[in-house]
């Protein structure tokens, strides 16, 4: 059985993939307590189901691109059992994690899209890093979410000293939202030289930032 908070169908809204429609399951629970964690909600309730029951759902919204996330969606030991599954019937299935856990043991064929906690985010010394060492740089991405300047030369330092401009197929560069000013966060970017690439969150412009299960 898994602990599920939502399953639902919108479009992606972060990472290469940002715009695709996408079937989103969201486990519940996590293991951190960043400061500007926007999926508080995750952290206590959701229903147990099982695998058979979340794939019937994931089924019948009829995408083929389906995100595990969560909270966390590595701490619950079935969740790599259900990343398996999605990949077994042929979904392209992509997992959100927060960098904590270790991925050691995930599926190869599931893409990963994994956090590095910067210091402001408050669980930076939670990082596993062996994580970057598995990164793919055909199909894995690492996101950076900045909260201000200092989170920003973290990032870079991060970056160059594991070389995730080669290790990883994109490094995202994501504003922690309402905290740091987007003009400065791009001016940032674009006078580094590091090969990076700024995101949005583009279902909080669509829906707003509060708004879930979107
Ligand atoms: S890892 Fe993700 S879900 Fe967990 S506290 Fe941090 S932002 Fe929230």
């Amino acid at each position: 059985m898994l602990r599920v908070t939502e399953i639902f169908r919108s479009i992606q809204g972060e990472s290469t993939h940002a715009g695709r429609p996408c079937t989103f399951v969201r486990l519940t629970g996590c293991p951190m307590r960043c400061v500007w964690c926007d999926s508080e909600y995750t952290f206590t309730g959701g229903e147990h189901i099982s695998i058979d029951a979340v794939m019937d759902q994931v089924r019948a919204f009829g995408c083929n691109l389906v995100e595990v996330t969560g909270g966390e969606p590595l701490a619950q030991r079935q969740g790599f059992a259900l990343i398996a599954r999605l990949c077994d019937e042929g979904y392209e299935v992509l997992v959100e994690t927060g960098g904590y856990v270790s991925t050691a043991g995930l599926d190869q064929r599931a893409k990963v899209i994994l956090d590095v906690k910067c210091p402001a985010s408050g669980e930076e010394p939670r990082n596993d890093w062996s994580n970057l060492e598995r990164l793919r740089p055909d199909l894995d991405e690492v996101k950076f979410v900045i909260a201000d300047e200092g989170d920003w030369h973290y990032a870079k330092k991060v970056i160059e000293e594991y070389d995730l401009q080669n290790r990883a197929h994109a490094v995202l560069i994501s504003p922690a939202w309402d905290q740091v000013d987007l003009q400065q966060l791009a001016e940032w970017i674009a006078s580094s030289g590091l090969k990076v690439r700024m995101q949005l969150q583009l279902h909080k412009y669509i829906w707003g930032p509060d708004v879930k299960g979107v």
